[in-house]
């Protein structure tokens, strides 16, 4: 069956948001209101003064100075009203420090330390070194370059066309629309909607029988994107004796990791309350009647219901695939050594708070969906935990995902 995008009964009007880090939301809102200019990096580059020497040159600079990894965006030549230039090298912080102090009484030798005025330092007022010491140990044949000059070129490449327009002021860029991440990032299509949709209704599912067992409305599921596998169903389950840290990441890690061979709670272990743990397959065929039931909109009054229930053929198909998957999985895991949630997503119906958020990060997580955010909110309310600096791990986030329906589980009454 395929589901509506937003499925009965819920709001059609949720977006995921992104949740970016302090700097990246500051070079949007700057982007939005019309001033971007790129970070800049000093480089050295001479015209070209027979263009036949082109092609030549730029085989033989390019496989013996290559640009670093990460400027590969930048041509190489540019042309400009009356000649051609080329980008010889990138200049180190003494060659630069050495060609903004040799400019003496120029107004604008303010330092390296300073916003470069100019964007070009040329050998009529500045000492600019000469080509056989800007390519000193190389053996090249520099025919038909004339008096290099200092310029500053962007150094990260441009995320839109219109950045890349602006570039153009400082030295030209090439542009991939599809390999820009964060253009990506900032941009979900309806497809990927639906995706996220549809799993974040079973974990509203999941919070929903929580709910009605009188424990509290929140729920997540853990998915491999790759396959789109559901490795965990979880809710919240610190009413628990023993379980004051039971959030429902807490759990949907915890079950991840008992699939994998590990795990630290043994009450999950134990009991057989919570789809996906104990008697495996049954769990399973319990796991496909809850998804199917969430994906149809049918409420489930109780998350126990299908524990003697016949299994019918296409459930047993299902769950004898989906046993196959995690045996093939669980060998692969062995073999590549795959870290917990490596991979993995988490749809979870409201915000994470540090303890979680630190778990998930501990665990690899690749990518958070929540719906509501909270105020001890640890992925963007009050930290940003998913991309803090000093961090060893980053992972994605996203805000608002069915924010309503999530929020009125949560705080009953209140829409
Ligand atoms: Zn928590």
């Amino acid at each position: 069956m395929a589901p509506s995008a937003d499925g009965p009964g819920i709001s059609p009007t949720w977006n995921p948001i992104p949740v970016l880090s302090l700097e990246e939301e500051q070079e949007l809102r700057e982007a939005e209101a019309g001033y971007i200019s790129p970070p800049l990096t000093a480089a050295f580059a001479a015209p070209v003064l027979d263009k036949r020497q082109i092609s030549r040159l730029s085989q033989s600079i390019c496989s013996e100075y290559p640009l670093p990894e990460t400027l590969r965006f930048l041509k190489r030549v540019r042309s400009c009203t009356s000649r051609h230039e080329f980008l010889l090298r990138l200049a180190t912080k003494e060659e630069e420090e050495d060609v903004l102090k040799s400019g003496g009484n120029q107004s604008d030798s303010a330092g390296v330390s300073a916003k470069p005025q100019k964007k070009v330092y040329t050998s009529d007022l500045w000492t600019i070194p000469p080509l056989t010491d800007i390519f000193p140990d190389k053996v090249l044949d520099l025919q038909g370059l004339g008096d290099p000059f200092l310029v500053y070129v962007p150094s990260r490449a441009p995320r839109n066309q219109k950045e890349q327009r602006l570039w153009l002021e400082y030295w030209p860029s090439t542009y991939h629309a599809k390999g820009s991440a964060e253009e990506s990032q900032r941009h979900v299509s309806e497809e990927e909607r639906t995706r996220i949709g549809r799993y974040m209704r079973i974990a509203l599912e999941a919070a929903r029988a929580s709910q009605q067992r009188g424990r509290k409305g929140v729920g997540a599921v853990v998915v491999d994107p790759r396959n789109g596998q559901i490795l965990a169903i979880s809710s919240d389950r610190t009413d628990e004796e023993g379980g004051p840290l039971l959030h429902a990441c807490m759990v949907a890690i915890d079950m991840v990791a008992q699939k994998q061979g590990g795990g630290a709670y043994a009450c999950l272990k134990e009991e057989d309350g919570e789809l996906g743990i104990a008697g495996e397959k049954n769990a399973d065929v319990r796991k496909i009647q809850f998804i199917q039931k969430a994906e149809s909109g049918e409420k489930l009054q109780d998350m126990e219901s299908g524990k003697d229930t016949e299994q019918s053929d296409s459930q047993r198909n299902v769950a004898d695939q989906e046993e196959g998957t995690k045996r093939k999985r669980s060998e692969e895991t062995t073999e590549e050594g795959p870290y917990l949630c490596t991979g993995y997503e988490i749809y979870v119906t409201r915000e994470p708070c540090i303890m979680c958020a630190m778990a998930l990060l501990h665990s690899r997580i690749f990518c958070v969906y929540y719906g509501s955010s909270t105020p001890g909110g640890a992925l963007g309310t009050c930290y940003r935990l998913h991309c803090c600096p000093g961090l060893n791990h980053r992972f994605q986030v996203y805000r608002g995902v069915m924010e309503d329906e999530c929020r009125k589980l949560i705080c009953p009454g209140k829409s």
